[in-house]
């Protein structure tokens, strides 16, 4: 599993990490980073990502296919 967070969409707003401790931390500047990938598992950080309120977190497979939020929010939002 790949984890990304996009900085310049990130708000600071935390839910990530009262979610996922072990997976994201807060940086000097409030932005979020991934600390360990596999701090915390796939459920969990999945959790995490849908917690962001500006949809910042990615996930990819370990092929590098994106999982979230590309087709599960595609699902969700029935435009795709
Ligand atoms: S939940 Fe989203 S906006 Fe909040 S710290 Fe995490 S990545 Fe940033």
């Amino acid at each position: 599993m790949i984890i990304e967070v996009d900085r310049e969409k990130c708000v600071g707003a935390l839910p990530c990490i009262a979610v996922a401790p072990k997976t994201f931390k807060l940086d000097k500047d409030k932005k979020a980073y991934v600390i360990d990938p596999k701090g915390n598992n796939y459920k969990t950080v999945l959790l995490a990502a849908r917690s962001c309120p500006v949809k910042a977190i990615k996930i990819f497979d370990d092929q590098g296919k994106e999982v979230y939020p590309g087709s599960e929010f595609n699902k969700e939002d029935n435009t795709f």
